[in-house]
């Protein structure tokens, strides 16, 4: 077997024309029979080396994965391109699970996903002895340990697979382990002389933005014109927050929800729902929120509060651009934040390194240097060239002499007695008469009012940097005052000079004038027309739209304008499944977008035979061929067989064909009960959008399908 035969099943599954650099080393080493550990950064790319040694070798491939959002998720994505898998748990009927051992016995299954118990149960593992099994992959390997951020001690039981399946090749995949971490996983799982495939933890493709936490909102909100319809999630500390700004926003316009633990386990799943399924496309939310989650074109990730530490900012940021395509961070950093943060590690244990870790993370967001090296260093990746793509290198901090305003400040706080917290002494500063100021007769100090000339968010960002700089420091023990230090005095009383970076909000739209250099060229126009036309689609078929196609796709063709055959199997995440699902439908969308916007297409998609026009005979839309066969008597199962498609598509097809009141007879498909039934639900539900919400509301008794084929029954009405 050799890598040809694995690259031609990358473009015919896949429809991608190259294996990203380490997905070679570590596909190869699959098949040559040895164990593995694969440590890559989230939306690295890690499934396609499991799954591509799975589909081109006889036999089926095991994958091990701890949450059942995951492994549904990547069951319909491998299936949205024909490729065989299926999963195994404990949310399945014991009739579907009975069926589905079934096909595994029968050597129909190539990808089979599965929860980490079910894999070292008994009855299971007497059904892999009898099947042919290709190898096993463990997803999320770094659960395994106790010394991960995430132990599952379910996952503990994976000890054992050794022991079990002696013979087969074990594969380990994460995105995070630190060193305990990755030495643990790989002594539990017994894994035998491993290669090592260690990616570096840079994503390129997120931006990184820190600002000040003054006017949050309106950045927030100014942020997300900028981004007209693009899905993104805005992480608050609390669960009153998620409510209050979802609803601000909501009243600036913006179709925002929010998500807390506080909901009730129906509320959240629906908002989830609604999230991956672009219905909401922005979401207020606790940390809680994201895991288990695949959504691959998360175009922005906004931290309201200051996260706890990097790990878990890294995480978090990490959600966004899974499809490897622009996305925007933005982290907004204030002094009260990390107040309350050390409120929290107050009240619990382990004190020391939580508070060294959140200073870490206060010191990435105070930054003067490219933060992106920051991060990576922390992470211990040694890189000292500076990204280009964070807000230092794009917008570097100009300095200015500050010796007046520290002096100025300086002398406030020792005149207060360093008994002053940070907004006291701005108030002084600045003049305020508050009552609070008169009681303690600060106004009769020499430099009451001598700060009159600033703004509160200046002098805020002048006491910040002179924190940064060690000119004061904050008394966390006493009541946060804030103190002088030696370097202070130096100031104070030896003439030392201090430069400051200029106090000025970094340019707001910065991020968007700038085009990453990664960032293709593409129509604008075209590429949200297409994403319309996905999300119908995705509603016809009950699936998530980046399932049909990613955000890359989508891009890719708006940018190439593909009108042919040829052209469009050369876009790059278009199969052999996808183009015969997908391909005629969206050419006619291009084609009749192009025509009406007078744009051309790509040169080398011009080579292609067709003529570029749609005055030219439409081609027949997939629809329009079930529908021949349908008038010539073929039943649902037939058309099937005939087009090479799965039943279910075929019932998508005259779903749609329903509810284009084509004159079909539903009688052999569903029963008038049975529409009864989703007409019951769709009331209760109170949307006929959410196919999910719908299949659980009906008990999982009526297939999607059906579903589907009443929702097109009623609405056809
Ligand atoms: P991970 O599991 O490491 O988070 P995924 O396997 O989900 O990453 O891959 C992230 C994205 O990159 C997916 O959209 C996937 O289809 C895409 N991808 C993976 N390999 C390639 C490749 N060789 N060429 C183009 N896109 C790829
Ligand atoms: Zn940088």
């Amino acid at each position: 077997m050799n890598l040809d035969v694995a690259r031609g099943a990358l473009k015919q599954y896949f429809g991608y024309d190259s294996f990203r650099p380490m997905q070679e080393e570590i596909i190869e080493a699959i098949l040559n029979g040895e164990d593995a550990v694969v440590l890559m950064p989230t939306g690295g790319g890690k499934s396609i080396c499991y799954q591509i040694p799975a589909i081109i070798r006889p036999g089926m491939c095991v994958v091990v994965s701890p949450l059942i959002a995951l492994m549904k998720d990547q069951v319909e994505g491998l299936k949205a391109n024909g490729i065989a898998a299926a999963y195994l748990n404990s949310s399945q009927t014991y009739e579907e699970q009975a069926a589905l051992t079934e096909q595994i016995l029968l050597s129909e299954i190539k990808l089979l996903y599965v929860s980490p118990e079910k894999m070292v149960s008994e009855d299971f593992t007497n059904i892999l002895r009898s099947v042919k099994l290709n190898l096993i992959a463990i997803d999320e390997a770094h659960c395994i340990s106790v010394w991960g951020h995430d132990f599952r001690p379910e996952y503990h039981q994976l000890k054992y697979i050794r022991r079990l399946f002696p013979d087969i090749a074990v594969v380990a995949l994460t995105a995070t382990a630190d060193k305990l971490t990755r030495k643990d996983m790989v002594e539990q799982l017994m894994l035998n002389q491993p290669r090592w495939f260690v990616a570096s933890f840079d994503r390129p493709n997120l931006s990184l933005t820190v600002q000040p936490g003054q006017n949050r909102l309106g950045t927030i909100i100014d942020f997300i014109v900028e981004r007209p319809g693009q899905s993104g999630i805005v992480y608050c500390l609390s669960k009153r927050s998620t409510e209050e700004i979802a609803e601000k926003l909501q009243r600036a316009g913006i179709p925002a929800a929010f998500y807390h633990a506080g909901m009730t386990a129906k509320a959240r799943a629906r908002t989830q729902e609604d999230f991956i399924n672009d219905v909401v496309p922005i979401i207020c939310a606790t940390v809680a929120f994201g895991m288990g989650i695949d959504k691959s074109n998360v175009r922005w990730v906004i931290h309201y509060n200051l996260p706890k530490n990097i790990e878990s900012y890294y995480q978090e940021i990490g959600r966004a651009g899974r499809d490897g395509l622009p996305s925007d961070t933005l982290l907004f950093y204030s002094f009260s934040d990390v107040i309350q943060q050390r409120k929290f590690i107050e009240e619990g244990g382990q004190q020391e390194i939580r508070l060294a870790k959140l200073e870490r993370m206060e010191e990435f967001a105070q930054a003067q240097i490219c933060r992106r090296r920051i991060l990576l260093n922390y992470f211990g990746e040694h890189v000292f060239q500076n990204c280009g793509n964070c807000d230092i290198c794009t917008d570097p901090p100009r300095w200015v002499d500050g010796t007046v305003p520290v002096q100025k400040a300086l002398s406030a706080i020792a005149r207060m007695k360093e008994s002053a917290g940070m907004q006291m002494v701005i108030d002084v500063l600045r003049g305020s008469q508050r009552k609070e100021i008169i009681e303690k007769e600060y106004q009769l100090i020499k430099t009451y009012g001598a700060g009159s000339d600033m703004t509160v968010a200046e002098w805020q960002q002048c006491l910040l940097q002179m924190l940064q700089l060690g000119l004061i420091e904050i008394a966390y023990d006493q009541g946060h005052v804030l103190k002088l230090t030696p370097a202070s005095r130096e100031v104070l009383f030896e003439g030392r000079k201090i430069s400051l970076a200029r106090f000025e909000p970094k340019s707001k739209t910065a991020k968007t004038e700038k085009v990453t250099p990664r960032e293709l060229a593409y129509d604008h126009g075209l590429f949200e027309h297409l994403r319309e036309l996905r999300y119908e689609l995705a509603l016809e078929s009950a699936v998530a739209p980046y399932i049909i196609f990613s955000d890359a796709t989508l891009r890719d063709m708006a940018a190439k304008i593909p009108v042919s055959e040829p052209a469009m199997r050369r876009i790059s995440g278009i199969g052999d499944i996808k183009y015969e699902r997908y391909g005629t439908i969206f050419m006619k969308a291009i084609r009749a977008y192009a025509d009406s916007h007078s744009l051309k297409p790509q040169p080398q998609a011009a080579q292609a035979p067709i003529p570029f026009s749609s005055a030219k005979t439409p081609r027949e839309s997939t629809y329009d061929i079930t529908y021949a066969l349908y008038q010539q008597g073929l039943t649902a199962a037939e058309i099937a067989e005939k087009r090479n498609l799965g039943l279910s598509t075929v019932f998508s097809h005259i779903s749609y064909l329903v509810a284009q009141k084509r004159d079909i007879d539903v009688s052999p498909y569903i029963s008038e009960q049975e529409v009864e039934k989703v007409k019951a639900a769709i009331k209760a539900v109170g949307s006929s959008h959410l196919l999910k919400t719908l299949f659980d509301h009906l008990g999982g008794q009526i297939e999607y399908s059906k579903i589907r084929l009443a929702i097109a029954l009623l609405e056809g009405k």
